[in-house]
C-alpha cells in the first residue's frame, strides 16, 4: 500500500488556472527556512485522497481542472511511492504541466528516482542548490550537498525542463559560491536555467544573514552569466522562470475543502504563528524583531528582475 503524506493546503492561482500542493515535512533544517510546512503536520492523505480533494477544489473554484500543478512543501520527495503515485495520478487526470519543487537531496540518493518521476509524467523540476561548498551546505541545512548535486545531474539526464535556484546570503553564500554553482551547472549544460534569489530575513527561522544589496546580487548575476546563458534575478519566494508578477491574494483550500482568500498579511500571520510556536516567543516579540524591506529596495529589486527577465524573454 502506498504511504500517506501530510497535506497542509492547496493554493489556487488567481492569475491563471493552476494548483500548488503544499506537502509537509522536510529532510533539511535550513537555518533561514521560512516555510512552516517544514515541521510536518497537515492532514495525512493517500495519493488518491490528495488527488480527489485537489480535483474537488479546482472544480469548485475554476469549474474545470487546470493544466498545471506545482508540487512543493516542505520537501515533496520524502515518500517516493507517494510522490510517484501523485505525479502519475495528475497525468491521468490530464495535467499537462507537472512541476516538482525540491531541495534535490533524495533525488540523488537513488539513481532511478528522477527517471521514474519523469516516466510517471513529471514535466519540470525546480531544484535548490543552497551552497556549493559542502561545509557551508552542511552548516546551513544539516546535510551534505553531494546527493543534491548528483540529483541535479540525474534530473538533467532525463531531459525534463530544469530550473536551479540559489539564495544569496551575505557572509554565507555570496558571489564566489554562486559562481562555483554556475560553473558546476555549465559543466552539465550551459543552457540550464539558473535563478538567484535575495535572502529575506524577515521570516527566516534564524536571521543568519541580511538582505543582499542590489549591487551584490547584480555582481553575482554577472559572474554566473559568464558560465550560463539563462541566469535571472528573482524574489525569494517564487519559483518560476521568468519571475511572475506580484500577487495580492491567493486562494487557499484546506484539506477539508474550506476555502480562504489569503493576502500577504495572512501569510505573514502564518509565519508569525509558526515562529512563535517553534521558538517559544510571543507574537509581540516576533513582530518587534521583524525587519521589513524599505520601499526603495523593493522598487530596485523589481527593476533588476524586470531587466534580467526581459533580456531572457527577448533571447528566447
Ligand atoms: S527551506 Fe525548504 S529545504 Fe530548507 S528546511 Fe525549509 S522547507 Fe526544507
Amino acid at each position: 500500500m502506498t504511504s500517506r503524506r501530510g497535506l497542509l493546503y492547496f493554493t489556487l492561482s488567481e492569475i491563471e488556472p493552476r494548483i500548488w500542493f503544499m506537502l509537509t515535512g522536510c529532510n533539511f533544517r535550513c537555518r533561514g527556512c521560512f516555510r512552516p510546512a517544514r515541521d510536518g503536520g497537515g492532514t495525512l492523505l493517500s495519493p488518491e485522497e490528495t488527488l480527489d480533494r485537489a480535483e474537488q477544489a479546482c472544480l469548485r473554484h475554476y469549474g474545470k481542472l487546470p493544466g498545471k500543478a506545482m508540487i512543493t512543501g516542505g520537501e515533496p520527495t520524502l515518500n517516493r511511492d507517494f510522490l510517484i503515485a501523485l505525479v502519475s495520478g495528475l497525468r491521468d487526470k490530464g495535467f499537462s504541466e507537472i512541476v516538482l519543487m525540491s531541495n534535490g537531496y533524495e533525488l540523488g540518493l537513488e539513481d532511478s528516482y528522477a527517471s521514474e518521476l519523469v516516466d510517471s509524467g513529471l514535466t519540470e523540476a525546480h531544484i535548490d542548490i543552497k551552497a556549493f561548498s559542502d561545509d557551508i551546505h552542511r552548516w546551513y541545512t544539516g546535510q551534505s550537498n553531494k546527493p543534491v548535486l548528483r540529483g541535479v545531474e540525474l534530473m538533467h539526464d532525463t531531459g525534463v525542463e530544469l530550473l536551479i535556484q540559489t539564495v544569496y546570503m551575505p557572509g554565507i553564500v555570496e558571489a564566489n559560491e554562486i559562481e562555483q554553482i554556475a560553473e558546476f551547472l555549465s559543466s552539465i549544460d550551459r543552457g540550464i536555467k539558473y535563478r538567484i534569489n535575495p535572502f529575506a530575513p524577515a521570516f527566516a527561522y534564524e536571521r543568519v544573514s541580511r538582505r543582499p544589496t542590489i549591487e551584490e546580487i547584480e555582481y553575482a548575476y554577472k559572474l554566473a552569466s559568464r558560465h550560463l546563458d539563462n541566469v535571472i534575478i528573482s524574489r525569494s519566494c517564487y519559483r518560476e522562470f521568468p519571475t511572475p508578477p506580484s500577487q495580492e491574494t491567493w486562494i487557499t483550500v484546506y484539506p477539508d475543502l474550506t476555502i480562504k482568500r489569503r493576502t500577504i498579511q495572512d501569510q505573514e500571520e502564518d509565519r508569525i504563528a509558526w515562529l512563535s510556536r517553534t521558538k517559544g516567543l510571543t507574537r509581540e516579540e516576533i513582530i518587534q524583531a521583524l525587519e521589513r524591506d524599505n520601499p526603495t529596495y523593493r522598487m530596485e529589486l523589481e527593476r533588476v528582475i524586470a531587466l534580467t527577465s526581459d533580456s531572457k524573454r527577448k533571447e528566447a
